[in-house]
């Protein structure tokens, strides 16, 4: 093998697709069943403006160089995108001095369209928006992504061009042998590469620290988050932060690029790496903060809640590249915020050095291309009748809430990475995203799995290894 890569978050996939276009023996270790397992899939979905990140930093370079990657990317790979402009609102004269620094910051930083804006313009572009703000820092180059969608549009992408991706391979050490990297999994099987790239998100540091002496500190920090209805995706057209305080970017309210509105997150210090519970405390405190944005904030349009790991490190910046002790160890560790918004430009650079270390040449086969799944909820009444003429199974509505077919289930099991989860299924058509969170669609979506994969009902996953989901339907009970 020539390259192992240790995670298939957005990192992961991202490097991945860059390393296909070479004539190269690449594979990916995940853990999970599915990509994005970790970070990728609980986020806020920002491509951030580059604005914020301080002048110098790692972070810096890769926001603004991947900002103005994605919306290219986003028609080449097929995912949603959306380049909606943010707005960071000062609520009263105390908090513009903050919106100063990150304009100060976007200058340094070489970021365009960034301007400050008085109290009437900010009304004009967002009449939800509290009364008493009384201006706001616009940024016309941020927008909004599907980060999963993103993820998997790269890992197809990848796989398509030759990638393997191994799921359930848990990497527990990697060690220097013969000029090789023996990568060891949980289920006691290796992998040797010449070269390894740790995208393993909040446990990339431990991996680090076990083949470097240069002994990095993991601190993850949890952001939890509302997400409401549909309905609500129309009360605010641009993403809406607050003036930064000592916990970052604080609680946003943003539309989302799946039709839904994101409330969040918060910052919550000293957990474990893989916790990802949500607290009714921190939940009330994003709904308190996210009503100093929107004082019309209506809780009973929420219809799920959820949190994610930020990968933070200790010194604030992302790691990446060689460890000098490690040759041949790429690490993309403490990948926190903007991550997402980074993963295109930070890929660009990992797979050009691995490329240059392994004398890797283009591969004249590489198609870039990948198309969007069609979805039958953003079909027009012609593009609907032309779908079921062509496939009958696009008339079955599997996902009532959210207008999915068994054509988008079936495309979704069958895709490049396969969907064999009920909650791969979910992320990649979105049946059970709605209102009713799979209360109706969920047995169906089990059953499709259980028929196309050839597998008892009672095995079917709902996600994580260990998570089988027991039959509710039709009297079948484990034996
Ligand atoms: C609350 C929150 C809000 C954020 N908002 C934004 C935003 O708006 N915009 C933005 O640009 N960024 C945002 N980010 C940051 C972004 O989500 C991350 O930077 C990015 O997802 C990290 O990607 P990754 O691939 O490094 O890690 P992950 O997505 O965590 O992927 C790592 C993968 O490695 C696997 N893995 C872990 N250990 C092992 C192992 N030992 N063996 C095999 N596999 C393993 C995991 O299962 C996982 O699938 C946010 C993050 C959080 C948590």
């Amino acid at each position: 093998m020539d390259v192992a890569i240790i995670g298939a978050g957005i990192a992961g996939c991202a490097v991945a697709r860059e390393l296909s276009r070479l004539s190269l023996d690449v594979v990916v270790l995940e853990e999970g069943y599915d990509v994005a397992c970790g970070a990728s899939r609980s986020n806020s979905g920002i491509v951030h403006g580059g604005y914020d990140p301080v002048p110098g930093t790692r972070k810096a370079l890769y926001n603004a160089r991947g900002m103005r990657m994605i919306p290219g990317l986003a028609d080449e790979l097929g995912f949603r995108y959306s380049n909606n402009g943010s707005l960071v609102i000062a609520l009263s004269d105390q908090d513009l001095p903050a919106i100063d620094v990150l304009a100060g910051r976007a200058r340094a930083n070489g970021i365009e369209g960034v301007r400050r804006i008085g109290a009437d313009e900010l009304r004009g572009l967002e009449p939800n928006v509290n009364p008493c703000a009384v201006g706001a820092l616009l940024c016309e180059g941020s927008g909004i992504c599907d980060p999963f969608g993103m993820t998997v549009a790269f890992a197809e992408n990848a796989a398509t061009n030759g990638v393997t991706f191994r799921m359930g391979a848990r990497v527990v050490g990697a060690s220097r042998r013969g000029g090789l990297w023996d990568v060891a999994l949980a289920d006691g099987s290796h992998v040797e590469a010449t070269l390894v790239v740790n995208a393993a998100g909040v446990h990339a540091i431990d991996l680090h620290n076990q083949v470097s002496s240069d002994r990095l500190a993991s601190r993850p920090r949890l952001g939890e988050y509302v997400l409401m209805s549909r309905d609500m995706h129309g009360a605010f057209g641009h993403t809406i932060f607050r003036a930064p305080g000592p916990k970052g970017k604080g609680v946003l309210v943003s539309p989302t690029a799946d039709g839904n509105l994101i409330v969040g997150p918060d910052a919550v210090d000293g957990i474990g790496p893989d916790d990802t519970a949500t607290t009714p405390s921190g939940l009330e405190w994003v709904i308190e903060q996210a009503r100093l944005t929107w004082p019309a904030f209506d809780p009973r349009e929420i219809i799920v809640n959820f949190a994610g790991t930020r990968p933070c490190g200790a010194d604030g910046d992302f790691v990446i590249g060689e460890p000098a002790d490690a040759p041949g160890f790429f690490d993309i560790a403490a990948f926190d915020s903007p991550g997402i918004t980074s993963a295109p430009a930070v890929a660009v650079d990992v797979a050009a050095w691995a490329a240059e270390r392994l004398g890797a040449r283009p591969d004249p086969a590489f198609d870039g291309h990948r198309d969007m799944p069609p979805r039958f909820l953003e079909m027009g009444e012609a593009e609907r009748e032309e779908a079921i003429a062509r496939d009958p199974a696009f008339s079955h509505l599997v996902c009532r809430c959210e207008q999915v077919s068994e054509a988008e289930v079936l495309a979704a099991i069958h895709a490049p990475i396969p969907a064999t989860t009920v909650n791969a299924v979910k992320r990649r058509c979105r049946a059970g995203m709605g209102r009713c969170q799979g209360g109706f669609c969920e047995p169906l979506v089990v059953e499709m799995l259980s028929r196309e994969l050839g597998i008892p009902i009672q095995d079917v996953l709902l996600g994580e290894p260990g998570s089988e989901i027991a039959p509710l339907t039709r009297g079948e009970g484990r034996s």
